[in-house]
């Protein structure tokens, strides 16, 4: 086939199930090597391109070296090696971006290597691997005819490339757990020696116990340890952990029902292709076993008696069916006969996931204990009671997970990236999570659980201590009042912010149950949530942010186009703007909902008086709509607009007459004005919160708040620090919002500052031209004053 014949395919198609795909590969194999090899011959296949490649960069993080290719020779995998600074390959890494070349040989930066014969080829993408914004590789298309690659595509691989990030950060991550665990069960071996030295005989449960003692290691993500029986949510065990429905509809149970067979029927034919394409067809025959099973009239029948007769929900008609029939097969003599047992749970929990994903049911927890699971969405921890969930354990590596987001506003310990745990932990095994160390003790010996508990006895004094400041109003040691409000995202926010003592909320980003959906809720739906919330905050002001999307946060179902630099792009307002029927169904509801309780509305990324009008125009207009269908509408509800584009810093005098208050948002006004990424660790040191120019803003802008009498209120996460909120109430910030679980800690400190001494921080930042000076001004103050402690 000449080159130019290959035939391309369909984008779409290509992201979706090429992704597909590589997430069985990555689940099938447990070896590097493989998966690499396994992964460039399908990206190639599909993409059809002639090459495609994967690097990974040594420990040293300079050499990037070939670990896998389809299309360059063979040979050159493990033997071609780079510098960073040399060749295209390195620069896609050294950039930390998609590099996109035509004739690569003209580029001043092409480095040939004979190991690889590349001279044929006319067009290179070089798209670098990251762990978290730490650089790892890069994945390289080669294509014999010059191509140039769609944003799509570039999408597409940009996922791809991620997926593939994830599975070399896993398996390193592997050999370091595979350490950590020959040395706990040396530990083990010897606590073992020592106690027979002592001549202890010890019974065969305890011994039992020990020899099953096991450490996984995974990535911190919120600190904190806890204990407790492991509560497993993944598809293979889900189906033990259902518990019934009270009411039952059965109509909607059973169409429940029929949409998740349907699926599963669907996923269960992919899986059958798929793996006769891949092995051969005496291997896929057991996914067409399955599907005799999606399709049996005796199974189908069963289930839908246990939901029309017995009045069961899908789920629970699904786990009673399905461990009768498991246990059936598994009293049969014949051993084949006996296998299908695990056939039978299989399909169950696929079509478990099914129901799952289709209708987000509450997903009831039997005891407290520490969640294990792949990777949990938005909509399931919501569902969850938090007061069950002691600890947050994951497979899937991604720190800025929404299971993350969620735990650090719960304040549970969680880590993620824990390869294998599912499978590896079995319900009520007793668990200690280390949260600190990013440790999981599965059946720890007596001497490690006494350690623990003696940490997690602190851990409880110290929350103790705060717990007397929850229902206290927020105060300076002179009485000064403070507003501490809470910053949320989901439903599950809210009972922690009001157990948190939080004064209403601050900060409501609506994107989160945005995200949590798979189409744009629609004006009822987005009514009633906001209702609920302002009504279970009892008179406190809700502060409602519209849609805030782009940057780093997408909306499954509305893509957004590929741009070089989108934190500076379509994001947030700008969105909306273009978007006014989505715009203005939002802004229709958030009006309803202030007929409720005490609302604002709060604008983000507003960067210019145009913005701000055409805003406020889309308020009037929905203003009008609501009124022409008779609906009620919030009379006076207050209009606020995010502080976080330097522009709005500067035009905050004028802004300020067009609006009732600010909400300071510094989480992106420090990477705007310090031209850092909030996200990438190679510029964390240019984040400064402590920065003399953000140190200046900040007074600034609390200045122009107070003379045109606004309320201004700081929603960024510097507010958490006790260093950075000193500094803030001296610069006259007099209102806050935050994670939570931060609040009672904040109003401890609070308690013991009085506003001269802040004022005093303020004057001495203000009064410096570094942030070193600044940092080591402010904590000098404190040490003076005795509140460097807390
Ligand atoms: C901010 O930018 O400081 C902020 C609070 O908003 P977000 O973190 O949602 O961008
Ligand atoms: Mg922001």
């Amino acid at each position: 086939m000449s080159p130019t014949s290959r035939k391309r395919p369909d984008q779409n198609q290509f992201g979706i199930t090429t992704l597909e795909d590589i997430s069985t590969l990555i689940l099938q194999s447990h070896d590097l090597d493989e998966t690499l090899d396994n992964i460039v011959t399908l990206v190639a296949r599909r993409m059809g391109t002639e090459v495609c490649s994967i690097y990974l960069l040594e420990d040293d993080g300079l050499t990037l070296r070939l670990r896998a290719t389809r299309g360059l020779s063979r040979r050159a995998v493990g033997k071609v090696a780079m510098k960073i600074s040399e060749g295209l390959t390195g620069l896609a890494v050294e950039q930390g971006k998609v590099v996109s070349i035509l004739e690569p040989q003209n580029h001043p930066r092409y480095r040939y290597f004979r190991e690889t014969r590349e001279e044929r080829f006319h067009s290179f993408l070089g798209i670098p691997l990251f762990d978290r914004r730490r650089p790892i590789g890069v994945l390289a298309i080669q294509t014999l005819a010059p191509r140039q690659f769609g944003g799509e595509e570039i999408s597409a691989l940009s996922t791809i490339a991620f997926q593939v990030s994830s599975i070399v950060v896993n398996a390193r991550l592997l050999d370091s757990i595979r350490q950590k665990e020959e040395q706990a069960n040396r530990f083990v071996r010897e606590l073992e020696q020592t106690r027979q030295n002592r001549s202890h005989q010890p019974g065969e449960a305890e011994n039992a116990a020990r020899s099953d003692y096991r450490a996984l290691r995974g990535t911190p993500a919120y600190p904190g340890v806890a204990s407790g029986p492991a509560n497993l949510l993944d598809e293979r065990l889900g189906l033990t952990d259902i518990v019934d429905k009270a009411d039952v509809e059965p109509r909607r149970e059973r169409a429940l029902l029929e949409t998740a067979l349907e699926k599963t029927r669907i996923q269960t034919l992919y899986l059958e292709k798929q793996m006769a394409a891949r092995l051969s067809a005496d291997d896929a025959a057991i996914f067409h076993t399955h599907l005799m099973i999606l399709e049996d009239r005796g199974f189908i029948q069963k289930l839908l008696s246990a939901i029309e007769q017995r009045r069961h929900s899908a789920a629970y008609a699904l786990k009673t069916v399905v461990s009768d029939y498991i246990e059936a097969f598994g009293r049969m003599e014949d051993a084949y006969l006996r296998e299908r047992a695990a056939d039978m749970e299989d399909i169950g929990r696929r079509i478990l996931a099914n129901l799952m994903g289709q209708s987000p049911q509450p997903l009831q927890l039997k005891n407290p204990g520490i969640l294990v699971a792949r990777e949990l969405l938005p909509s399931e921890v919501a569902s969850l009671e938090p007061e069950k969930i002691l600890g947050i354990v994951t497979e899937m590596g991604a720190k800025h997970s929404h299971a993350v987001i969620m735990a650090k506003s719960m304040g549970i310990p969680t880590i993620v990236g824990v390869k294998g745990a599912l499978k590896r932990v079995t319900p009520d095994e007793n668990l200690i999570l280390d949260a600190n160390s990013g440790t999981l003790y599965i059946n720890p010996p007596p001497q490690v659980a006494e350690e623990f508990r003696r940490l997690e006895a602190d851990r409880h004094r110290e929350i103790q201590r705060f717990e007397a400041f929850r229902d206290q109003p927020a105060r300076t040691a002179d009485g000064v009042e403070i507003k501490l409000r809470a910053n949320i995202g989901l439903m599950g926010d809210v009972a922690i912010a009001l157990r948190n003592g939080a004064e209403g909320v601050g900060l409501y980003r609506t994107e989160f149950p945005y995200m949590a959906r798979g189409d744009f809720p629609d004006r009822e739906e987005q009514y009633l949530l906001y209702r609920r919330i302002v009504e279970e905050f009892g008179g406190h002001p809700v502060t409602i942010r519209t849609l805030d999307i782009g940057g780093d946060k997408a909306l499954p179902y509305f893509a957004p186009p590929q741009e070089d630099n989108p934190f500076m792009g379509w994001r947030s307002v700008r969105v909306s703007l273009d978007h006014r029927d989505i715009f203005r169904t939002q802004i229709e509801a958030v009006l309803m909902a202030g007929v409720h309780g005490p609302i604002r509305l709060l604008f983000p990324m507003i960067s210019s008086m145009e913005d701000i009008r055409a805003c406020k125009e889309v308020v009037a207009e929905a203003r009008r709509h609501l009124r022409a269908a008779g609906l009620a509408a919030a009379e006076k509800l207050p209009l606020g607009i995010m502080i976080e584009v330097p522009a709005a810093v500067y035009l905050s005098e004028r802004l300020a007459d067009e609006v009732d208050f600010f909400a300071l948002g510094t989480n992106d006004l420090i990477q705007y004005l310090l031209a850092a990424d909030r996200n990438n660790p190679l510029v964390a040191r240019y984040f400064d919160p402590l920065h003399p120019a953000v140190v200046g803003a900040l007074g600034q802008l609390a200045q122009t708040a107070r003379k045109h009498r606004i309320d201004l209120c700081l929603c960024g996460e510097m507010a958490t620090e006790p260093m950075h909120m000193a500094l803030l109430l001296g610069l006259g910030v007099r209102e806050f919002s935050m994670a939570a679980p931060f609040i009672p800690r904040t109003k401890a400190f609070l308690s013991r500052i009085t506003l001269g001494q802040a004022e005093k921080i303020a004057r001495t930042a203000l009064g410096f031209g570094e942030s070193r000076q600044i940092r080591e001004g402010i904590r000098k103050e404190l040490a003076d004053q005795g509140l460097l402690d807390i």
